[in-house]
């Protein structure tokens, strides 16, 4: 079985279906974008892998388990978000710590971890600053950081660079792939910028009212798109 696989899932708010029978699997290591028009349904698929958002049919499992009704804290899944929610009044150490502080672990294996991310993400010179007192790009390398801590089995990212300018959002697409790459670690990154995310994953899932209307590699993709709508979304970049 396959890391993670989704099977004929379905999820709608009131009268209106957001997800419709969706199915896919995902292996480890994987790094996965989640590519279409705002409102197809990406933050909600998200949602619902993270354990944040009830669906009514199907079935989703995470290294074999099914875990369609367990709790968020329990799914071991970290999730980075587009305005990265840092806490204001704590130092970037403090904000990388977090989740490990909650856990009670020992001080000095807390510390060990931070550093560890810490040096991933290359921000070794700002862990005693403020979040007010960091860039943009280095707030979301934070928010990265402080997902990465805990040792997620797969990591969300929900539009993370998208409130960045485009010089330092190149910069942390090689940076994210990199840090991916190194860990090994499963990611499934949303987006609606069809540059990115051709650039940065193995498969992409290209999503339209809320179906998966082709998987494919970012060659596939351009080779062979499977319809008019796959075709004009994934060529309408320059
Ligand atoms: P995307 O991330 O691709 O822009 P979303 O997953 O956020 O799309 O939203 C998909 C659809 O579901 C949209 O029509 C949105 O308005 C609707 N939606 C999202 N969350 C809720 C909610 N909590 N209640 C009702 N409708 C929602
Ligand atoms: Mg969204």
């Amino acid at each position: 079985m396959s890391f993670i696989s989704v099977e004929n899932l379905s999820l709608s708010f009131g009268n209106h279906e957001v997800l419709k029978d969706i199915s896919f699997q995902i292996e480890e290591g994987e790094l996965i974008t989640l590519l279409g028009p705002s409102g197809c349904g990406k933050s909600t698929l998200l949602r619902v892998i993270a354990g944040l958002e009830v669906f009514q049919e199907g079935n989703l499992f995470l290294e074999e388990d099914d875990i369609s009704n367990t709790l968020p804290r329990d799914r071991n899944v970290g999730m980075v978000f587009q305005n990265y929610a840092l806490f204001p009044n704590m130092t970037i150490f403090e904000n990388i710590a977090f989740g490990l502080t909650l856990k009670k672990l020992p001080k000095d294996e807390i510390h060990r971890e931070v550093m560890r991310v810490v040096r991933l993400v290359n921000l070794e010179d700002k862990i005693d600053h403020y979040p007010h007192q960091l860039s943009g790009g280095q707030q979301q390398r934070t928010s990265l950081a402080r997902s990465l801590v805990t040792k997620p089995k797969v990591l969300l990212l929900d539009e993370p660079l998208s409130a960045l300018d485009a010089k330092i959002r190149k910069q942390l697409q090689v940076d994210i792939r990199e840090l991916q790459k190194t860990l090994g670690i499963t990611m499934i990154f949303v987006t609606h910028d069809q540059e990115e995310a051709m650039i940065l994953s193995d498969r992409v899932f290209v999503m339209s009212e809320g179906k998966i209307v082709q998987s494919a590699t970012p060659a596939d993709l351009y080779a062979q798109p499977k319809n008019q709508f796959v075709a004009s979304f994934i060529g309408n970049y320059n």
